[in-house]
């Protein structure tokens, strides 16, 4: 992937806004992406966008998003201090999942993005994201936990603040999840062995690496 025809995140993504083949782009209003380059080299990516990020064209403006701002306020960090993205850049109708052929069309996308910024560290907020990058793991059992990544940024996996708006016992967790994130950074993004949570993932599902390689 040739990315060295864009000098900023800006152009790149109005490059890609341009040239994708997403369906839900015929029904949403606008893409959804940020393109100002964080401090601090986290990448945070959730699922696709709702209604208020819709509108606005930015990532996690709605009631997820403020959740998302405490919860890393918690760290002492700021929103300006981190990336956030989607694994579908067009919010699909009645905020349904994305389908298979919507995150594929937008695959690229997000690969070209996280190649411009080369983050330290991607943190992947729900299921769908997580699968993006560690096929078949399970968030339940490998939330709070960093895994090794062939393009060799470690994936964090974390819970998507937007089930703790509905599970209280969830907001506990995400907020330990952010502690744990805290660590791992302050620690230089070390990955201790027993951190690479093999056996929970899905042998049959563990595809797509050539393609991932292409971050
Ligand atoms: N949920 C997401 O996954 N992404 C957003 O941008 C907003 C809500």
């Amino acid at each position: 992937m040739d990315i060295s025809k864009f000098q900023t995140l800006k152009e790149l993504h109005e490059y890609y806004s341009i040239n994708n083949r997403c369906k839900l782009k015929k029904v949403a209003t606008q893409p959804v992406y940020e393109f100002k380059l964080p401090k601090s080299k986290i990448v945070f990516i959730g699922e696709a966008p709702g209604r208020e990020e819709d509108k606005h064209g930015i990532p996690f403006v709605g009631a997820a998003g403020k959740l998302f701002n405490d919860l890393l306020k918690s760290i002492n960090l700021k929103r300006s201090d981190v990336y956030l993205s989607n694994i579908v850049k067009y919010r699909p109708p009645n905020n349904r999942e994305p389908q298979e052929d919507e995150k594929g069309a937008c695959r690229v996308w997000l690969n070209a993005e996280l190649l411009f910024i080369n983050p330290e560290v991607i943190v992947t907020l729900g299921s769908q994201a997580l699968d993006r990058f560690v096929k078949g793991a399970r968030i339940s059992a490998t939330h709070g936990t960093a895994f090794s990544h062939p393009s060799d940024i470690p994936i964090f996996a974390m819970y998507h603040p937007a089930v703790a708006l509905y599970n209280p016992n969830l907001k506990n967790t995400l907020e330990g999840d952010f502690k744990k994130l805290k660590s791992f950074v302050d620690s230089g993004f070390k990955l201790e062995k027993t951190e690479i949570q093999e056996p929970l993932i899905d042998e049959e599902k563990q595809k797509e690496v050539n393609d991932i390689l292409d971050l």
